[in-house]
């Protein structure tokens, strides 16, 4: 394949990252990537494992000549990184995020991007429980969605430009509103996480039922708990503080929900929990 960018630099080499790296050597969508992590344990790793075109020792020299640049941090650090980048941006580039809240970001990302650069924000809906530069795998996205989220005024170009890379990588490709896509992640994603966190802490509090036991009869419903609440506590800290209205409307409308379930358990009202785990079961059939 023809690059669709000449230059590419990764900023913060973690999974989402690693996995665009391996991903973008497969396919030869890029002439040439950099790389910069903030720790020095990173970096070597990065070279040792051969992460990166060239692994860069400073911000500047890794965005310096880049058409695209791609802020794969945790959401919460993405507008003090564009700060710290922005006087190195080439005229023309395009710098995208890979965050999973699109409205902080944008809020937070677009006000220090210089003139004549562009800001496209993305996310693609791919992941594991694991993180680092030795995550990342070239399939990762492979028929997984990635939500392009322009900001008004965006030039139509450099969004066709990122989409047709997304496409690139192996993904599907969407355009949404910031607002609309923190919604839908908050109902998708977001809480799901928040619950699989607390499931385990509950167990983890069970005193009358001990750690071994859980280990030990751990059910797949658990199990899948287990594993999503694995899941990096930065990123995931970062995520509800920066999704707060999403997150809070959808917990609201959950614990509605529980409350039901919970009084229907209570009174013995077999014929609701019926109907209810009927009308999930169908949504999920849906699904596949
Ligand atoms: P990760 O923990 O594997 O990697 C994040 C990297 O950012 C780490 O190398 C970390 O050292 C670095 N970092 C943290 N703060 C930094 C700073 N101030 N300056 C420079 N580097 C810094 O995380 P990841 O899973 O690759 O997530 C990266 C982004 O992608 C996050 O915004 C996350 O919301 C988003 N995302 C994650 C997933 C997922 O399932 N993991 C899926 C889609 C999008």
């Amino acid at each position: 394949m023809t690059p669709i960018y000449d230059r590419v630099a990764l900023i913060g080499l973690g999974l989402i990252a690693s996995s665009m790296f391996w991903s973008m050597k497969r396919s030869g969508l890029a002439g040439h990537v950099t790389g910069y992590a903030r720790s020095v344990e990173t970096r070597d790793t990065a070279r040792r494992i051969g992460l990166c075109d060239t692994v860069c020792d400073t911000l500047s020299d890794a965005v310096q000549d880049s058409d695209l640049v791609v802020l794969a941090v945790p959401v919460g650090v993405m507008g003090q990184l564009a700060a710290d980048i922005a006087p190195y941006l080439k005229p023309g580039a395009t710098v995208t995020d890979v965050g999973s809240v699109k409205a902080q970001v944008i809020a937070d990302v677009a006000p220090v991007i210089p003139e004549g650069v562009h800001f496209v924000p993305a996310h693609p809906l791919a992941g594991t429980e694991h993180s680092g530069p030795e995550s990342g795998f070239a399939t990762l996205f492979d028929n997984r969605w990635c939500l392009i989220v322009p900001p008004e005024g965006s030039e139509p170009e450099a969004v066709e430009t990122l989409s047709r890379f997304w496409r690139g990588l192996g993904s599907n490709v969407d355009v949404m509103d910031a607002d609309h896509h923190d919604l839908v992640l908050a109902v998708t994603s977001h809480c799901p996480h928040l619950i699989a966190y607390t499931m385990v802490g509950v167990a983890d509090d069970l005193r009358r039922v001990t750690d071994s036991e859980v280990i030990k009869y751990s059910a797949a419903g658990f199990r899948d708990f287990t594993r999503i609440a694995a899941s990096d506590p930065t990123m995931w800290r970062d995520v509800f503080l920066t999704n707060k209205d999403a997150t809070l409307e959808i917990l609201g409308r959950f614990t509605e929900e529980l409350f039901a379930l919970q009084r229907a358990i209570r009174q013995g009202d077999g014929a609701l929990l019926h109907e209810y785990f009927t009308r999930t079961r169908a949504i999920r059939r849906g699904i596949i």
